[in-house]
């Protein structure tokens, strides 16, 4: 078997003990004589693997008993629709910060359904950097102020939780989620979807602190309605079964590890390590500012774009795969989230040094 280091920014790469554990597990799981993806969702044995899911995700958080955890089909994007629909009435405003090309989505989304204002936005900067909270403009009655921690696709981050004097605080936790310990008391609405850092594509996974889940609007459907997944343990109707049961096991998995200080810590240095490879050489560069830099994505440039091709061939043949950025911002993007590891990151820094010294 050979298995290449994996910079995909999503689906992204799982831990290879989850992996060897689905290939255990698959024609007899649990003793049920079947696999995961053949028993009923409401069988026992699903039951528990689900509510342990929920249990190992909740301790790894430290989740507050106010908060219901939600496990939803649909992806993140669904929650750009899901969030205004529940929180807002159709004339209320709602607050966001545009940072990047998720929040911009997640704006033009919102607008169909309420009044949105814009508090912040670094388009004018190419979304290289977080405005300063001194410059935000928040409204003063907003229904939710949202936000993206971490932009997966500008390699922009969040390294502090808004304060929005009380108003409730809606985070998209995509691409960083479960990277580092959360205090999942500031928010109001955290959502995740799982193809980052959670586990296959097809959930997503969603904090409501309780007293926000009665929806603003009634006329929304039930499958929108965030209440409706919390009062049936998200069983409203036949759940991704099978991805449930990987997020259970990369959470357990996680958990085995010694939780998310070692994991943030390993992110930390992971992160630290190519960003100084990047920053020590005049042929690679990062355009994010430093106090900004994602931990999880990290978008390189070569200074020579005509060696991009090159590069990309190189790094493959030498069994590193999906680093070409994202198509909107053109160059390398290398990311680097839990299941990614050190010595992925130690493999890529060689290689991206050698390159540099045949081709510099
Ligand atoms: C990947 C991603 C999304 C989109 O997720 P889907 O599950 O494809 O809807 C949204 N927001 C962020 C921050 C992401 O990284």
């Amino acid at each position: 078997m050979s298995r290449v280091y994996n910079f995909s920014a999503g689906p992204a790469a799982l831990p290879l003990e989850v992996l060897e554990r689905i290939r255990a597990d698959i024609p007899d799981w649990n003793g049920t004589g079947m696999s995961v993806m053949e028993v009923s969702h409401r069988g026992k044995a699903f039951m528990e693997t689900a509510a342990r899911a929920e249990k190992d995700v909740r301790d790894l958080l430290s989740v507050p008993d106010d908060y219901s955890v939600l496990f939803v089909q649909g992806g993140a994007t669904m929650h750009f629709s899901m969030v205004p629909l529940n929180l807002a009435g159709g004339t209320q405003t709602v607050d966001y910060l545009q940072t990047g090309s998720w929040s911009k989505k997640a704006v033009a989304e919102a607008r169909r359904y309420c009044k949105l204002n814009v508090a912040a936005d670094s388009g004018d900067r190419n979304y290289t950097y977080i405005p300063p909270p001194s410059e935000w403009r928040l409204s003063r009655n907003a229904a939710y102020v949202h936000y993206t921690p971490n932009e997966t696709i500008d390699g922009v981050e969040f390294h502090f939780i808004p304060q929005t004097d009380g108003v409730p605080l809606v985070a998209d936790m995509s691409s960083t989620i479960l990277s580092r310990p959360i205090d999942v008391s500031r928010f109001g609405i955290i959502y995740a979807g799982a193809q980052k850092n959670i586990g296959p594509a097809g959930i997503t996974l969603v904090i409501v602190r309780k007293d926000l889940l009665e929806p603003a609007r009634k006329d929304i459907p039930s499958l929108l309605t965030y209440k409706i997944y919390a009062e049936s343990d998200s069983m409203t109707n036949t759940p991704p079964t099978f991805a449930w049961y990987v997020a259970g096991l990369v959470f357990e998995h996680l958990k085995g590890l010694g939780g998310l200080d070692v994991m943030a810590q390993r992110n930390k240095r992971k992160a630290d390590k190519l960003y100084a490879a990047i920053d020590a050489s005049d042929f690679y560069s990062n355009p994010v500012q430093p106090d900004c830099r994602s931990w999880m994505n990290v978008p390189f440039v070569l200074t020579n774009p005509a060696l991009d091709s090159t590069f990309l061939a190189g790094a493959e043949q030498a069994g590193l795969t999906n680093l070409k950025g994202h198509r909107s911002v053109g160059g390398m993007r290398a990311s680097i989230y839990n299941a990614t590891s050190e010595d992925a990151v130690d493999a890529l820094i060689q290689y991206m040094r050698e390159f540099e010294r045949k081709n510099g």
